[in-house]
This record gives structure tokens, sequence and C-alpha cells, in this order.
């Protein structure tokens, strides 16, 4: 089974391709116990140098569909139980699709962990060329003590 994010209603958390899902059911009499899992491709930035990358998420859930309200009415404070909806065979697990993919999602991801990231001076992604900035740089850390020698001097 495949879905997309726009079907989950994911574009504002995070842009990802197709989401491809794989449920395991086994039923009783009168309950039904769902194994899910999920993978999701992402296309973040780099927290560093903001290129994009891609990054598979693998989410899973695991719920349980029942039939009989009586079963959950004891528990329906567990929103792992799900009664199943009268007069219909179908079930909406978009929700629980999008749970887990957000539950997933790195906050912080870095194309490579030696990525340079980029220049605070000129925005210059250093991964790909090295810019004129590294003097200027320089200088501007030695700055403060500078003027803290001068001061000191002065007194
Ligand atoms: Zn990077
Ligand atoms: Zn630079």
């Amino acid at each position: 089974m495949t879905t997309t994010a726009k079907d989950l209603d994911l574009d504002d958390q995070l842009s990802c391709g197709e989401i491809s899902t794989t449920l395991r059911i086994s039923r009783s009499e009168t309950t039904a116990s769902v194994d899910g899992g999920l993978i999701a491709e992402a296309h973040l930035e780099c927290d560093r140098c903001l290129e994009s990358i891609n990054r598979e998420i693998h989410g899973k859930f695991k719920i349980v569909v029942t039939e009989s309200p009586s079963m959950a009415s004891g528990a329906t404070s567990d929103p792992d139980i799900i009664v199943f909806p009268e007069g219909t065979d179908e079930l909406d697990i978009s929700s629980l699709l999008r749970d887990a993919i957000v539950l997933e999602r790195p906050m912080k991801e870095v194309c490579d962990e030696t990525c340079r990231g980029l220049c605070a001076g000129c925005g210059m992604n250093l991964n790909h060329s090295d810019c004129e900035c590294e003097d200027e740089e320089f200088d501007e850390r030695w700055a403060p003590l500078k003027k803290i020698k001068l001061a000191e001097l002065e007194n």
C-alpha cells in the first residue's frame, strides 16, 4: 500500500515522497490486531549547509480494532483501541500513519557528519570550495581581546 504526504496532510510538517505501508493483521473473534510499518522517503535540509537531502523514515504503529464497543468501553482512554465504525468495512488509518511519521521525523539532520556548512561571512557552501573569509574571521575573533588589552594599558 502506498500513500503520499498530501494524503496525510503532512505537507506543512515534512515534505516527503511516497510512503509505503505494510500491515500485519491477526484476527480473533471480535478484534483484530494490526501491526503497521511504514517507510517514507523524507526530503530534508541539511542543518549546516542547507543542501537538500533524502532520508528514509521508518515508523511503526500498533492498534487493536474491535467491532464490539463493550470491549473498548473499559479502555476508551487507550488510543490504541479503535472501535470499528458500524456499517463500513473501511478504516481510515491516515492519522496513525501521520503520527508515526511525525514521531520519527529527525529534528536535526546533516548531509554528512563531516559537513562544513556555510560560511558565516559570505554564505558560501564550504563543502564545495573554500571562501576568502578565513583571515577576516580570525581577526574578528581576536578583536575583543585586543580591546581588553588596550583598556588595561590605559589604566
Ligand atoms: Zn550539509
Ligand atoms: Zn566566506
